[in-house]
């Protein structure tokens, strides 16, 4: 089975309409970066792309570029998040569907999942999912987890949630069809050697290495 590549993409565009949080800039990427990483990926299956987060560049920016290319992606949206400046609104998300994209949760309002309260984990795993299922009309079935952190207390809450696929942010290739999927996600300085040793081939090294990581990740507790 041939392996996949996870890219994670967050802000596009100069223009945030937000204050970013704390180390999110370092994953913003300028229009013309992205457009040469959407080149990059059309006409290879064996990538898939996602967004993180909900920012309005989802809609304004990225979709008019998927659809020219024939690319579709996955969005992941913060569904406490909506009509905020700067992030995608309702209406937004609903258009990101009708055109062929999946929209899936990114929670409810960008927490670590590894410290939720009892009341914040119906939020993040329960609400998000329903506000986003009536928008789209369609099951939410997969999640992307915030700043990559997961425990498993957080995957054992997922599958008791029936999450169907988990993108994490573990880095390296992937089975296509396994539950727990790494991603490599954009950042702002990314350049042309970057994407050729993003999108390469995996690595075998490099895969063992990851999977060392992820086995301690998915066993840990608090
Ligand atoms: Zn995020």
């Amino acid at each position: 089975m041939r392996a996949v590549i996870n890219l994670t993409v967050h802000g596009i565009g100069s223009r945030t309409g937000r204050t970013l949080e704390p180390d999110e800039g370092a994953t913003w990427v300028d229009v013309e970066r992205f457009e040469q990483v959407l080149d990059a990926v059309a006409g290879r299956p064996d990538v898939r792309l996602t967004f993180d987060d909900g920012n309005a560049s989802d809609l304004d920016t990225a979709l008019p570029r998927l659809l020219e290319r024939g690319l579709t992606a996955e969005f992941h949206v913060l569904a406490g998040r909506l009509g905020e400046p700067g992030r995608l609104t309702a209406d937004g998300v609903r258009e990101l569907a009708k055109s062929g994209m999946t929209i899936g949760s990114h929670g409810w309002a960008h927490r670590d999942w590894r410290r939720l309260t009892a009341a914040q984990v119906t939020e993040e795993h329960v609400h998000a999912h329903r506000v986003l299922e009536d928008i789209t009309g369609e099951p939410v079935t997969r999640v992307a987890v915030p700043f990559g952190s997961y425990d498993r207390h957080v995957l054992r809450r997922l599958r008791r949630a029936a999450v169907a696929r988990v993108y994490t942010s573990d880095g390296g290739p992937a089975r296509p069809d396994a539950w727990l999927q790494p991603r490599t996600s954009l950042r702002h300085d990314l350049d042309d050697a970057w994407i050729a040793r993003v999108l390469a081939p995996s690595a075998p090294a490099l895969r063992l290495r990851r999977t060392a990581a992820r086995l301690v990740k998915r066993t840990r507790g608090r």
